[in-house]
């Protein structure tokens, strides 16, 4: 190809940066194409297979021909079976004109602000957040106006929420289990969260991306079960990326006002027509099948962490709290900080080049003095990444 002349970028790129947690996924596939061993700590992927029900159901789903358009919104059978499921477990009632399957919890979130933030307007992110939220945000023209939760060991209050109303707030992204932290927010306080948008009519976007990955005795919550006139504030959003293993699948959906719903059918229409018709069949066999798979995977997922946590802890220099939910440790690292090490990025890319484990640096989720660990990896690598770091702090 000839040397392009500098390309003149759209404005609304100018604030928007790429994602900080695939940056690390593709690090670490680049380093191990040149033979270098590392431990992916990165991105949030299940190790885990995704279950054989689900393959076969797409394996089927090819057989049959189902390889063609589709509705843009999704089937009505994926539709239904997502209303079904979150009537079943959280007493939720949504017609069909309520729910849009997507490519992916991304593409939801994604269309779900771009269908109602105008610029200038402002949007409440609780931090830490996860990377996407705030470049989304950018990417519409509005202002992500965050909540740091640190103080309160990143419990997010309606108290705090309060606070940072402004005349210009438009919506308020809520994200629990919370990816990195794995805090939950209690479903009274959630509760709290939607009646204060009521009061002051702004709305809330609720990504139940970790829903299902909580650890007793926390029990699953979805806003989409408040009464109708508070889950009519807000729009919920899921994916079954992590619940089921699918990420290379790209499915997810949302569940909110028709009007609101309609209007990221439109954005969908014109962008990926509609999510793949075969992931959209083995998705809807996730939520309508047998969900063993899912309780074993939650029970390794919390042997691991019990493990990391505890092991974290025994390193001089770091604290990490127990997380509820999700399959991050989010350890507060600002022991180790230091003259050549002066930041959560330093620390992260000499982990990656001295010790190869791949993490991910606090600040990319707006949280300096933190790294995150995904213990979606198995038991094995993660005490082979615990011994790397500390052979590598104990060296330095
Ligand atoms: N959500 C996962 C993470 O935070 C996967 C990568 C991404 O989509 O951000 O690592």
């Amino acid at each position: 190809m000839t040397a392009s002349r500098n390309i003149e970028l759209a404005d609304r790129l100018s604030k928007m940066t790429s994602s900080s947690t695939l940056r690390v996924l593709q690090m670490t596939e680049r380093l191990r194409a040149e033979g270098i061993d590392v431990i992916s700590l990165g991105a949030g992927e299940p190790d885990f297979p995704t279950p054989e029900n689900i393959r076969e159901a797409a394996i089927t789903a090819i057989g049959a021909g189902f390889t063609k358009y589709t509705a843009a919104g999704g089937i009505a059978d994926l539709r239904r079976a997502i209303i079904e499921r979150m009537r079943r477990d959280f007493d939720a009632d949504f017609g069909m004109e309520e729910v849009i399957a997507t490519v992916g919890g991304k593409q939801a979130i994604f269309e779900a602000i771009a269908a109602i933030v105008n610029p200038g307007d402002e949007v409440l992110i609780p931090s830490p957040y996860w990377v996407t939220f705030p470049e989304v945000v950018h990417f519409c023209g509005g202002t992500p106006v965050f909540i740091d939760t640190e103080p309160e060991d990143f419990q997010l209050t309606a108290e705090a929420v309060r606070e940072r109303l402004t005349p210009r707030t438009r919506l308020l992204v809520l994200n629990s289990p919370n990816n990195p932290t794995g805090r939950v927010v209690p479903p009274e306080e959630v509760r709290r969260i939607v009646e204060l948008a009521a009061e002051r009519d702004f709305r809330v976007l609720i990504d139940d991306c970790y829903l299902y990955f909580v650890y007793p005795p926390v029990e699953p919550f979805s806003a989409a079960g408040l009464p109708p006139e508070l889950a009519s504030r807000c729009m919920v959003t899921g994916s079954f990326s992590k619940t089921y293993a699918m990420t290379g699948w790209r499915i997810g959906y949302a569940l909110g006002p028709a009007e609101w719903i309609k209007a990221m059918v439109t954005i969908q229409s014109h962008s990926t027509s509609n999510p793949t018709s075969i992931s959209q069949y083995a998705a809807i066999e996730a939520f309508a099948g047998r969900q063993d798979s899912v309780r074993e995977m939650l029970d390794e997922y919390r042997r691991r962490r019990d493990w990391l946590v505890a092991a974290l802890n025994e390193i001089p220099g770091v604290k990490c709290l127990l997380p509820e939910g999700a399959f991050y440790a989010f350890p507060n690292i600002r022991g180790l900080l230091s003259g050549d090490l002066p930041t959560s990025r330093a620390l992260a890319d000499a982990l990656l080049e001295h010790a190869g484990v791949a993490v991910t640096s606090g600040s990319a989720f707006g949280a300096e003095g933190y790294i995150r660990l995904s213990y979606a990896t198995g038991l094995d690598d993660l005490q082979r990444a615990v011994e790397r770091i500390r052979a590598y702090l104990d060296r330095r």
